[in-house]
């Protein structure tokens, strides 16, 4: 298994890199590289692109070191077995306190200098188990991998990881980087959480027991971006969870991570969902499947981490408006919920929308915009 840079990527990356250490005063490198690139103008134009494209290697790969932390976040996520490692070399970040903020913030943000660890509640005791198991998987799993290709993002949105050939048995990583991720020294444990995250993405797509698939989402736009999003959000809590329990830093922590999940699912009474939530968080094996059917319904995701009590019946879920579920009556994904319209609208407007839906009750809710239109008919508003 081989592991290759684009040149674009590198051609960015030591150009912000070389800038960033001159404009902090540190010249020796930034000046041994113009020694080597500028006489570069002098050869023959078909000559160049190649002159520069070894230079940038050199000093990508060796001089600046930069391909090093690729290399480590591909050992931390266990796609390649650990190296022997002299004491002075970069570890992976540790969690540290301080590290809130959004994923898409994370490069502007340093992390807390502090290397406190975060308490977590998690079990200390399976985590001697594991450490073994992901050696021989790394073992395994290098064996599989045919290449794995780092290319240059053009924006945050092109960011991430991909696994090409992954049914011919050769399969290839891609991973899309922001070569101003490589720019500032001071920055490169937030590089390494991002690469971690994204690679154990990839690691998960070619894991046989994850059993990743292509799905067909069905479905209208709006109902397929909302799933979408939902199984990212599921997927990024079940790779942060395994991460964390291994003490490794990944780009957003569990508050952080809960947070999100509060915003999607805060129709859920509170002590249900944070059950749910910890159930997630400490699932330690979850499939495609599983995550793409927790995403697309609720009573999956449920059943799966919480028991139903007398306080929260399978009837009260029925009654759980998620944000984006379609609104009973106009039948469109519905973000503005009027979960019970008996409770503050005129009995009329109750009877105008039973008239048109004979089955209806109060308790399925309908979108602000229908209950507007029936407001208007019953002549109450
Ligand atoms: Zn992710
Ligand atoms: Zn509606």
């Amino acid at each position: 298994m081989k592991v290759a840079y684009s040149p674009q990527l590198m051609e960015e990356s030591v150009f912000r890199h070389l800038n960033h250490l001159e404009r902090s005063g540190m010249r020796s490198d930034y000046d041994e590289y113009h020694s080597l690139a500028d006489p570069i103008y002098e050869l023959p134009e078909d000559d160049r692109e190649e002159a520069f494209a070894k230079v940038n290697q050199l000093f990508f790969l060796e001089k600046l070191g930069l391909g090093d932390f690729v290399l480590q976040a591909l050992e931390a996520c266990g796609l390649i077995p650990k190296r022997q490692r002299t004491p002075q070399e970069v570890t992976v970040p540790e969690i540290t306190e301080g590290d809130a903020g959004g994923e898409a913030s994370q490069s502007v943000e340093g992390s807390g200098e502090g290397g406190e660890e975060v308490a977590l509640a998690d079990n200390d005791d399976e985590e001697g188990s594991m450490e073994i198991t992901y050696e021989d998987q790394a073992r395994h799993f290098e064996e599989k991998i045919k290449e794995i290709v780092i290319k240059r993002a053009i924006n945050k949105v092109d960011e991430g990881s991909n696994v090409l050939n992954r049914v011919s048995g050769l399969p290839v990583i891609e991973m899309r980087v922001l070569a101003s991720r490589f720019a500032n020294p001071d920055e490169m444990h937030e590089l390494e959480s991002f690469l971690i995250h994204e690679f154990m993405h990839a690691r998960d797509m070619m894991d046989p027991e994850f059993d990743y698939e292509d799905a067909f989402i069905p479905g209208n736009p709006s109902i397929k971006n909302l799933i979408t999003a939902r199984f990212r959000l599921l997927w990024n809590i079940y790779v942060d969870s395994r991460l964390a329990r291994r003490k490794i830093k990944s780009i957003l922590t569990k508050d952080a991570r809960y947070r999100e999940f509060d915003n999607y699912y805060r129709k859920i009474p509170e002590e249900q969902r944070r059950g749910i939530f910890k159930g997630l968080w400490e699932s330690e094996k979850l499939t495609h499947e599983e995550l793409l059917s927790m995403a697309t319904d609720l009573e999956t995701m449920i059943s799966k981490y919480i028991d139903y009590t007398e306080e929260f019946t399978e009837e009260d879920r029925d009654y759980i408006h998620l944000q984006g579920s379609p609104c009973p009556l106009c039948k469109f994904p519905t973000y503005n919920w009027v979960d019970d319209p008996e409770s503050v609208c005129d009995e009329m407007v109750i009877e105008a929308i039973q008239i048109d839906f004979v089955d209806w009750e109060s308790k399925d809710g309908a979108c602000d915009r229908c209950i507007e239109v029936y407001e208007l008919r019953a002549g109450t508003s």
